[in-house]
């Protein structure tokens, strides 16, 4: 019989924050796959276990993936770990969740830490509909394209971000969404130095020209106002058009501009494809 994966959070910052049944799955597992063994170790030290742990990381997974696969088709149980918070969100572990579920390996996930869940929640912005977008692509022209496209997401948008970017990633926000959009800066959640400062993006990076970011943050975007104006079919259209004239294919084409104008995608692209 072939064992099972699981996924395990661990604590974004607060050891009181792993479950008992977090701590019962550790404990039970055959072998823990953590991201970074030194980190983990701390975790398990804390927990008072003492377990075999192998490292599964971004830069491993294509020789460690198999290898941990390997094990559980042989019938081995697994936890799998990251440094924090939910493993597969932000994190390893998307790739090997994919080969398990290819592999018929049953995956388990445990509900628990999470980063941008816990900032949503505490953000004070709508919660109903939100999007999460982790970190920005690293490659300028990447940015600016996710940017541009969350320029009318009307839905809540959740980012990750580190200390040294924060100041550059404050002023793209700010150039994509217009000074005046609401945004909750989450910071060092569930630690000694928790902060959540709810400001505008002028605002914030007003604050942050003045002071050094520290720690880690979850930048929690207030969605675009809702559009009020309507865009026709044929209006639709030709955008459809020029954007496909530009090079763009008409499926691309169609999605941005069913997001940018709210005509329904399905009735647009039904009408592009019969011209
Ligand atoms: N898998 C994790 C989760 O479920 O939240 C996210 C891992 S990702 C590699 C790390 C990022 O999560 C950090 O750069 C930061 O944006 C966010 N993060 C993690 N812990 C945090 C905390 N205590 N407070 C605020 N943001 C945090």
């Amino acid at each position: 019989m072939t064992g099972t994966l699981y996924l395990v959070p661990t604590p974004i910052g607060n050891l009181g924050d792993i479950s008992r049944r977090c701590a019962e799955t550790l404990a039970a597992a055959d072998f823990i796959a953590a991201e970074d063994t030194r980190v983990s170790v701390k975790l398990l030290n804390h927990l008072e276990l003492k377990k075999p742990l192998v490292s599964y990381h971004e830069h491993n997974k294509k020789e460690s993936g198999p290898r941990i696969l390997e094990r559980l088709l042989a019938g081995e149980s697994c936890a799998l770990v990251t440094d924090a918070g939910c493993p597969a969100i932000s994190d390893p572990g998307e790739d090997l969740v994919r080969l398990c579920a290819q592999a018929g390996v049953p995956v388990c996930a445990l509900p628990g830490p999470c980063a941008a869940i816990t900032a949503l929640s505490v953000s004070a912005l709508p919660t109903g509909r939100f999007t999460f977008e982790g970190f920005l692509p690293a490659q300028k022209k990447e940015r600016r394209e996710r940017l541009e496209r969350l320029k009318t997401e009307e839905r809540t948008m959740l980012f990750y971000e580190a200390p040294h970017h924060l100041r550059g990633t404050l002023g793209e926000l700010l150039e994509a969404f217009g000074p005046d959009r609401a945004v909750s800066l989450c910071r060092e959640l569930t630690k000694l130095h928790e902060e959540v400062l709810r400001l505008t993006l002028e605002e914030a990076l007003r604050y942050y020209e003045a002071n050094e970011p520290r720690g880690e943050y979850v930048l929690v975007v207030a969605g675009a106002e809702p559009r009020t104006e309507t865009v026709s079919l044929e209006q639709a259209l030709a955008l459809v058009q020029r954007l496909t004239d530009s090079g763009l294919r008409t499926k691309d084409a169609v999605k941005q501009v069913a997001e940018e104008t709210g005509v329904s995608k399905n009735a647009l692209y039904a009408a592009a494809v019969t011209g």
